[in-house]
């Protein structure tokens, strides 16, 4: 049995800085993951060209039960520390929009960075290393892999999350955190869209493929962003971003015209009935939204009759549908559409400063699979550094 100071579980984003971190210090480190080439998430993440992270990563950008917990870790290892990493390797990178920093030629150029910075500090990993299970005695972690069995005071489990399971997703960071007596607050699928119930998905489905610029609420939560239709759902930078505020049976309301309001929309409305006709409303809308949607659903309302005797109470429903449409999503996409998962091994069982389980020395848990989701944009990456990093220094 080979023996280390640290054994990380998990050859990712958060896997790969705690290592290089771990080693820079002196640290005898093995890495093990299970897929044949390092970060599999990477090379699929920003389209191909990794939105590595986000320069206004804040606290508030990320969702977890214990709001408090992320604060430390995100202050000492910044936005502005990993571009340094970056612009270090002369990595080529172009800020999208909103902070969003994204390679400008390929995602391959971080995976580069990570392991070369590893190897470089003498990290030791090994790929196609699927580790099935984790044993404690005498004061070592024992961990079996397909290549042997490996022995540490210190490990690392940075396994990430269920999600896109196609590339190899496991729970094993939930079965490691059970075995050790570690809460879990339930997983589910997040930054996915959001599939229409049926009454809905008959209105919309033939509209798939249209996007536009929207404004959406759930619960208290509200975003301006872009949308897009599809087949089964909405999707869309906008509902990924809300999908990790939806719980089922939370209803997500759509303002399909974000500058303007309901009551701005019934006032208009009248005005059109008094002038005895729907033309100003029509150019008003149809210059807003794609024509199609838009017909789609003012017709929704006209439908009951002629335009002149249309009630107070058509017209409202009818503002209302353009600025407060409202429906209760059937479900999300499911994992194997989602960006990340929400949920994890329970924040407060880990400390804020080290990222060390406080009831078990020697075990630590970074990046996805912690009950901490960021939102769109580059914050899961930035906090796959920033707590890989917390526990890089205290490995
Ligand atoms: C399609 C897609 C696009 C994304 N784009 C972005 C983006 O642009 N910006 C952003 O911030 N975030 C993005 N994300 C999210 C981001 O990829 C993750 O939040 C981030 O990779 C989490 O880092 P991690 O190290 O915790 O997990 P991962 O990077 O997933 O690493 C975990 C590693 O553990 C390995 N592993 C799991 N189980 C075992 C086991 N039993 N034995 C050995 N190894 C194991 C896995 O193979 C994996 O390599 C995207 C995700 C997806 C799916």
């Amino acid at each position: 049995m080979k023996s280390y100071d640290v054994v990380i579980l998990g050859g990712g984003a958060a896997g790969l800085m705690c290592a290089s971190e771990a080693a820079g210090r002196g640290r005898k480190v093995l890495v093990l993951e299970q897929s044949p080439k390092p970060a599999p998430k990477i090379l699929v993440s920003g389209g191909g060209r990794c939105n590595f992270t986000n320069l206004q990563a804040a606290p508030a950008n990320y969702v977890t039960a214990n709001p408090s917990f992320v604060q430390t870790a995100l202050s000492r290892f910044t936005p502005k520390d990993f571009v340094a990493l970056v612009q270090a390797r002369s990595i080529p990178y172009h800020e999208k929009k909103d902070g969003q920093l994204f390679c400008d030629k390929s995602a391959k150029d971080i995976i580069e960075l990570l392991v070369s910075r590893a190897k470089g500090r003498g990290v030791e990993m090994l790929l196609e290393q699927k580790v099935g299970d984790v044993a404690f005695s005498d004061g070592a972690f024992t961990v079996q892999a397909p290549g042997g069995a490996y022995r540490a005071p210190r490990l690392v489990v940075a396994t990430g999350g269920l999600s896109w399971p196609q590339l190899g997703a496991s729970d094993l960071g939930f079965k490691i955190a059970g075995q050790f007596g570690l809460e879990v607050v339930e997983p589910s699928p997040a930054l996915v869209g959001l599939a229409f119930p049926e009454r809905e998905m008959a209105r919309f489905k033939d509209l798939a493929g249209i996007h536009l610029r929207v404004g959406v609420a759930c619960g208290e939560w509200r975003l301006v962003e872009d949308l897009m239709i599809t087949h089964k759902g909405l999707s869309g930078p906008v509902m990924l971003n809300a999908s990790l505020y939806w719980k089922p049976g939370r209803e997500i309301a759509v303002n399909w015209v974000p500058e303007f309001t309901v009551e701005s929309t019934f006032n208009q409305l009248k005005e059109d009935r008094a002038a005895g006709g729907r033309g100003k409303f029509r150019v008003w809308f149809s210059q807003r939204i794609p024509r199609r949607l838009a017909e789609r659903i003012a017709w929704n309302a006209e439908a009951r009759g002629p335009w002149a005797a249309l009630s107070d109470e058509r017209l409202m429903a009818l503002a209302r549908d353009i600025h407060d449409y409202r429906f209760v999503p059937a479900g999300t996409f499911g994992y194997r559409m989602a960006e990340v998962m929400r949920g994890g091994v329970d924040t407060r069982e880990i400390s804020r400063e080290t990222m060390e389980a406080k009831k078990v020395p020697g075990l630590f848990f970074i990046g996805e699979v912690l009950d901490v989701t960021g939102q769109l944009g580059g914050c899961n990456f930035q906090w796959a550094w920033a707590s890989g990093y917390a526990a890089g220094q205290n490995v």
